[in-house]
């Protein structure tokens, strides 16, 4: 039997008003709170750390249990650029085009000290942090990471997912941060 502390994962309904036999909210808060709970993960694993996602997808700690089960290996039906591991300057561009092909909304974890920047490759090879060319909502920090921190940076996705304003990604701002990355 884990020994884990248990989560309740039923998805809690969004801030609003209740009475008795009706319920209402902004629809906002209700696509945050379903887009929140159906996050599919894109797993972009490259070296030791892929091996902390596949033990976070695992019965033990169970991603699915946030919602996350639905791994995609198309970037076009992913919500989450998962980087689990040491990315090499030749990988970048790929990393990049990988991202560009998602759709929005999306979100990125840097998962692990190699993803969030260069780890101990402090070398000519490495890319010293995805954030060199895409842009990351969420850093987990570790060499590897924890299983139980891959899931607390989920966590933080889910978050940020459920208080994101549903303009954010036509302001101006959030194509400034785009172009800053030569990404159109
Ligand atoms: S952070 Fe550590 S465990 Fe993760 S890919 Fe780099 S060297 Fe491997």
């Amino acid at each position: 039997m884990s020994d884990l502390p248990k989560i309740n994962t039923n998805a809690p309904a969004p801030p609003g008003l209740e009475g008795e036999g009706f319920f209402a909210t902004k629809l906002s808060s209700l696509i945050g709170m379903a887009r929140s709970y159906s996050l599919w993960p894109l797993p972009f694993a490259t070296s030791c750390c892929g091996i902390e996602f596949m033990a976070t997808m695992a019965p033990n700690y169970d991603l699915a249990r946030f919602g996350g089960e639905r791994m995609s290996f198309s970037p076009r039906q992913a919500d989450v650029l998962m980087v689990c591991g040491t990315i090499s300057k030749k990988l970048g561009p790929i990393l990049k085009e990988v991202y560009t092909q998602m759709a929005e909304p999306k979100w990125v974890i840097a998962v692990g000290a190699c993803a969030s920047s260069g780890g101990i490759f402090d070398s000519y090879s490495v890319l010293q942090g995805i954030d060199k060319v895409i842009p990351v909502d969420v850093y987990v920090p570790g060499c590897p990471p924890r299983p139980e921190q891959i899931l607390e940076g989920f966590m933080q996705i889910q978050a940020l997912s459920q208080s994101e304003s549903l303009r954010r990604r036509d302001l101006p701002q959030y194509q400034e941060l785009l172009e800053s990355f030569n990404i159109n």
